[in-house]
C-alpha cells in the first residue's frame, strides 16, 4: 500500500515536473515565433521601402532623361523661331497646360500679363526678353522653371551665335566678307574716294529662283551653290574689290576705282561666269544664274544709303525683266 502510494505520488511529481518543462519550451518556442513575427514585418517594411525607392530612382531617372532629351533637341538648331517651335510642341510632353505661350520681347508691358508665369531670358546679366506661359497649375510651376531653363540654354547658344557672326570679318559659309564688315569697308571706300576723286561702284548681286533649288534639293544643297557662286565671283573679279555676303542669298560687291561703264562690263563678265559655271554637289550637276544691279559714285550718289537703294532698284528691275541679267538705273 505504502509502496503504491510512493509511486503515485512519484508520477505525479514527474508529471508536473514534466509539465513544467513542456510550458517553458513552449513559452520559449512562442517568444521566438513572435520575435520572427515581428523580424518579417520588419524585413516586409524595408522591401516595401526598398521597392518605393526603386520607383521614385526610377521616376527620377526618366524624368532626367526626358530633361536630356528636351535640351536636346532644343539645342539641335541656332535658329531663335526654330527653338522656341520645338519648345512649344515638345512641352505639352512635360506638364499639362492651356498650351498658351509666348516669346515676349523686353520692351513689351507685363502688366498685361497678370496671372501667367513669367521667365525672363537673362544673358550675360541683360533681359532680352521674357518667356510667358499662360494658365500653368501650382504644381507644375517648378517644372516650368526648369525646362524654362533649358530653354534659355538653347536660346542663349542662339543668340550669342548670332552676335558672334555679327561681329566677325569673315562669312563662315561663303567666306566672303560679313554683312557688317562689307558696310564698314564701303563707306572708307566712300571716304577714300571723295578725298581722292576717284569713282568706284556697287554690285548688288542676287542668286535667281534659289528658293526652287532649296525646295528641291534641300538645304544642304542650297548652302553648296551658294558657295559656289561666292567662290566664283571672287575668282572673276580683282584682288583689290570686296565682296561681301550681304544678305541671304544676296552678295554685294565694290569695284574699287571703276565708273559705271566699266563696272557694267565687269557685272557682265560675272554673270557670264556664274551661268558658265557647272555646280558639282553631292550627285548633283546644277546651273544657276544671278541677277546684278548697279549703281555708282559719285554719277548716281554720294551718299552710302543711296548708292545701295539705287543698286537695290536696278537689282529689282533686273529680276522683274526676266533675271540672268545686268541692271543699271539710267
Ligand atoms: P528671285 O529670283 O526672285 O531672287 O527668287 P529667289 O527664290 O532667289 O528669292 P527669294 O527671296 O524668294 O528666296 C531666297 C531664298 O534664299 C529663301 C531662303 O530660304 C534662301 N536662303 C537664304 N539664305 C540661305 C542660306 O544660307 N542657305 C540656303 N540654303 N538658303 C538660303
Ligand atoms: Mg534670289
Ligand atoms: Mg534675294
Amino acid at each position: 500500500m505504502l509502496y503504491l502510494g510512493a509511486l503515485i505520488l512519484c508520477t505525479v511529481l514527474s508529471l508536473s515536473l514534466l509539465k513544467k518543462i513542456f510550458s517553458a519550451s513552449l513559452i520559449k518556442k512562442e517568444n521566438n515565433l513572435a520575435a520572427l513575427e515581428s523580424e518579417y514585418e520588419r524585413l516586409s517594411e524595408e522591401k516595401s521601402g526598398l521597392i518605393k525607392n526603386n520607383r521614385s530612382l526610377d521616376e527620377k531617372v526618366a524624368q532626367t532623361k526626358a530633361l536630356y532629351n528636351f535640351t536636346k533637341d532644343i539645342c539641335k538648331t541656332l535658329d531663335e523661331e526654330k527653338i522656341f517651335g520645338i519648345f512649344k510642341a515638345r512641352i505639352g510632353d512635360y506638364l499639362q497646360g492651356s498650351g498658351d505661350y509666348q516669346l515676349l520681347n523686353k520692351d513689351t508691358d507685363l502688366s498685361i500679363y497678370k496671372g501667367c508665369t513669367i521667365f525672363p531670358l537673362i544673358i550675360q546679366a541683360d533681359v532680352i526678353g521674357y518667356l510667358m506661359a499662360g494658365e500653368i497649375e501650382d504644381k507644375d510651376k517648378e517644372r516650368f522653371q526648369i525646362l524654362a531653363q533649358q530653354f534659355l540654354i538653347g536660346f542663349k547658344r542662339a543668340v550669342l551665335f548670332k552676335k558672334m557672326q555679327e561681329l566677325s570679318i569673315t562669312d563662315s559659309l561663303t567666306l566672303l566678307f560679313s554683312r557688317r564688315h562689307f558696310l564698314e569697308r564701303f563707306n572708307e571706300e566712300l571716304r577714300r574716294s571723295k578725298k581722292f576723286k576717284y569713282s568706284f561702284s556697287f554690285l548688288m548681286v542676287d542668286i535667281d529662283k534659289f528658293k526652287d533649288f532649296n525646295d528641291r534639293y534641300g538645304h544642304l544643297v542650297g548652302d553648296a551653290i551658294l558657295r559656289e557662286v561666292s567662290k566664283t565671283l571672287k575668282d572673276t573679279l580683282r584682288q583689290i574689290d570686296f565682296v561681301g555676303r550681304y544678305g541671304g542669298e544676296e552678295l554685294s560687291v565694290i569695284l574699287v576705282e571703276t565708273d559705271k561703264e566699266q563696272a557694267r562690263i565687269a557685272a557682265e563678265r560675272l554673270r557670264q561666269a556664274v551661268e558658265a559655271r557647272n555646280i558639282k554637289v553631292y550627285d548633283e550637276e546644277l546651273k544657276v544664274t544671278v541677277s546684278i544691279g548697279i549703281s555708282a559714285f559719285p554719277d548716281d550718289s554720294s551718299s552710302a544709303s543711296t548708292l545701295i537703294e539705287l543698286a537695290d532698284k536696278a537689282l529689282y528691275i533686273a529680276k522683274q525683266e526676266g533675271r540672268n541679267r545686268v541692271k543699271y538705273l539710267a
